[in-house]
């Protein structure tokens, strides 16, 4: 009989947390992983995604159903290191607390899902049924990893799926979709004694960015669950001498979608009323830098009633089912699955300290998720 010792749990999160896979370094988790479940005769894939990056891919168990478990090995950069109580990459325990870069965001669930999966291995306690571990690279930069995952059909023949984002006490079965967009407006330089002989990219390019604002921010259309799409213009670029006409404006802009207003509509407002401009003689050019679609499901299935009861079970708390605005691996994943498609994201940690400096993950919840991912698995292959 395989229990991984509360020690074991300690050791092996402090030991993926010193991983500094903040930038094209999951490599390295992945090894780390592949290893661990090589020890217990599990065998992974490792699954390039450029030259740098990879997914790590691993099953236990064959035949329906097949439940795709999901998390991303990348964390974000922890910032200024002097702001934190303790290093980074070293885990340490305060007050109940398990701190570090990705405890939370989201190391600390993927360690959760990768000992389930090597104790149901080693106690042959899976009855029927395939557990697919899905361990993605760069899902902080565009979900590069998911797409992949996506593409070569490791979601073809899923029936549950869920990912272990930090979210305790909410399970999430639908979250919008996000969308960069980087937009240039050329012109051509001139003395600003002189504009007339030059074009100022800059001015179109305002007008440009203040209607798509109005478009997309005023659109009525409203989802019962996520609500309305938002846009914002986070970052404009533009001019280098305070009297030379700016031959060249760049904004960036990230639009959070919902399925009644989706990434391709949106590309296509961006596009056409950049004709419009271009029509009048400006030159704003539209590049999509990130495209991940809106999840929408029902919520309503097996997995997540089961899940509810696991979470005031180990947690003592009553969960609640919701939807989302933030983006994850699943707009990739579920690409084409239907509203019906049993999924959510449900793991360990505080939603709200994703990306924070002292980030971390509560030990208890950290312990209990152990339980309540091996009971989930147990109870949908039943
Ligand atoms: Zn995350």
């Amino acid at each position: 009989m395989k229990r991984f010792t509360e020690a074991e749990k300690l050791q092996i999160l402090a030991d993926v947390i010193a991983i500094k896979s903040v930038n094209e370094n999951e490599i390295e988790v992945a090894n780390y992983l592949k290893e661990l479940f090589a020890e217990y005769g599990i065998e992974s894939k490792i699954v390039p995604v450029t030259d740098t990056r990879v997914n790590l891919v691993a099953e236990i168990g064959s035949g329906k159903p097949v439940i795709g478990v999901s998390g991303h090995m990348d964390v974000v950069s922890p910032g200024d290191e002097s702001e934190w109580t303790s290093d980074p990459f070293t885990l340490t325990e305060r007050d109940g607390k398990l701190y570090g870069r990705g405890t939370n965001d989201m190391k600390a669930g993927l360690i959760n899902l990768a000992l389930t999966m090597i104790e149901l291995k080693e106690n042959d306690e899976l009855k029927k049924g395939t557990v697919r571990f899905m361990a993605t690279t760069g899902e902080e930069v565009g979900g590069a990893g998911s797409k992949k995952l996506y593409e070569e059909g490791y979601m073809d023949d899923v029936d549950y799926l869920w990912v272990a984002e930090p979210s305790p006490s909410t399970i999430i079965y639908s979250h919008k979709g996000s969308l960069n967009l980087r937009v240039t407006s050329t012109g051509e330089a001139a003395h600003s004694s002189m504009p007339h002989f030059g074009y100022n990219a800059i001015n179109p390019l305002m007008a440009y960015l203040l209607e798509m604002d109005e478009k997309l921010n005023g659109d009525e259309r409203e989802n019962d669950v996520l609500g309305k799409l938002v846009m914002s213009t986070t970052i404009f670029n533009a001019g280098n001498q305070v009297n030379s006409i700016p031959e060249k404006a760049v904004a960036e802009i990230n639009v959070r979608t919902i399925q009644e207003f989706d990434n391709d509509e949106v590309i296509d407002l961006f596009r056409k009323t950049a004709d419009k401009y271009n029509a009048d003689g400006a030159k704003i050019d539209v590049e999509v830098t990130m495209s991940l679609p809106s999840v929408f499901t029902t919520g309503e299935s097996d997995m997540v009633e089961l899940t509810k009861k696991l979470g005031k079970k180990h947690l003592g708390l009553d969960i609640d089912v919701k939807g989302s605005p933030g983006a994850t691996d699943a707009s990739n994943l579920l690409r084409d699955k239907g509203d019906d498609f049993p999924f959510m994201m449900y793991g360990p940690g505080e939603t709200k300290m994703a990306h924070k400096t002292d980030e971390y993950v509560y030990k208890d919840y950290y312990f209990a998720f152990f339980d309540i991912y091996k009971e989930l698995i147990l109870g949908l292959t039943k």
